[in-house]
């Protein structure tokens, strides 16, 4: 008889990637449908899209988002405005938008780069309803009291992308390197909260924090928000852990036409060879900031229809 051949049992290793492209696509075939279903009622949701300035990242940035509306039937209203642009003309935008029911969202990009604008003022202008970012402060309060509001895009992508591959992160110990008020604070808020998309144990680093090392080797999620290149390294976390790489960072590269290439806070090799599932950059959480605008704009042109029929 003939001997059995043997199965080949070697496990392929290597961390599950958390496509955030894949995942920003789905979500946007089920914005689709709703915008339809709002079109049919009367509503195109509208979208205001702010810059100030020539700043080459803004700009990048600003194309995708417009793009992103094009392609899902979400009205763009484009506002290019010079590096000359006083603080009280961008008052009286703001002040138009907030009053034009043909737009539901709107977004200053940041940095604005106008005459000694005061950025803070400028985004306590954009009515709460229409503050799709989720930068004013009513809706940040909102988020830390647990009650409905726009959450700021990149830390609900991260979330939405974790619970879609299954990595619930109730009960996770998370730590998140980095603090600000788009990215490490607002997760955190969003990640204690009491809900099924929260109640996580958070850890937040920064610059302050000692032995950094030794907490990030501790989380079962990490995510790094950090604007330092590949600075999470291989032996600064666990074995199976799950990795979030928020970071966007510029690195000379002269031998791509750009002169440079796109890395993340992660550095990626060393990591890999550790984490259970790695979100790659770009095509991680970059895409799922978009889709979270998107849907946020969505959900805008919901209440507006909601308060219309009322
Ligand atoms: P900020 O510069 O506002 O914040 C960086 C944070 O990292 C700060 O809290 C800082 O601490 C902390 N930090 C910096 N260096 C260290 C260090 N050596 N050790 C520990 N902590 C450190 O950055 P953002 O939050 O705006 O952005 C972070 C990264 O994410 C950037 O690369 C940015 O481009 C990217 N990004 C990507 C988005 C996307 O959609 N993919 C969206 C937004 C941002 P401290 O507070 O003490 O200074």
């Amino acid at each position: 008889m003939k001997k059995a051949k043997r199965k080949n049992t070697k496990a392929t290793h290597g961390p599950k990637i958390l496509d955030g492209k894949k995942i920003g696509e789905e979500i946007k075939a089920e914005l689709k449908v709703k915008i339809e279903e709002l079109k049919e009622k009367g509503v195109v949701p509208g979208l205001a899209v702010v810059l100030v300035g020539d700043n080459p990242a803004s700009k990048v940035y600003v194309s995708n988002k417009r793009k992103t509306c094009e392609e899902l039937g979400i009205r763009s209203f484009a506002y290019d405005l010079p590096k000359t642009t006083t603080e009280d003309e961008l008052i009286t935008l703001i002040k138009e938008l907030n009053a034009n029911p043909e737009v539901h969202g709107i977004l200053v990009q940041s940095p604005i780069e106008g005459r000694d604008i005061d950025e803070d003022k400028i985004i306590e202008l954009i009515e709460p309803n229409k503050d799709v970012d989720g930068f004013h402060p009513i809706n940040k309060g909102r988020l830390l009291n647990g009650q409905d509001c726009f959450v700021a895009c990149t830390p609900a992508g991260i979330v939405e992308l974790l619970i879609r591959y299954g990595y619930r992160p109730e009960g996770k110990h998370v730590v998140i390197v980095g603090r600000s008020n788009i990215v490490g604070k607002p997760l955190a808020t969003l990640l204690v909260q009491k809900s099924e998309w929260g109640n996580a144990t958070v850890t937040v680093c920064h610059t302050r924090t000692r032995n950094l090392s030794t907490i990030t080797k501790s989380a079962d999620i990490l995510v790094a928000a950090i604007g330092q290149p590949e600075f999470i390294t291989g032996r600064m976390v666990k074995e199976g852990c799950v990795v979030v790489d928020v970071g966007v960072n510029r690195v000379e590269d002269p031998s791509r036409k750009s002169g440079y290439r796109l890395v993340g806070d992660v550095h990626f090799d060393s990591v890999a060879k550790k984490a259970r599932a790695i979100t790659p950059v770009p095509g991680g959480v970059g895409p799922m900031t978009i889709a979270m605008l998107m849907k946020n704009t969505v959900k805008s042109a919901e209440k507006y229809l909601l308060s219309r029929e009322k």
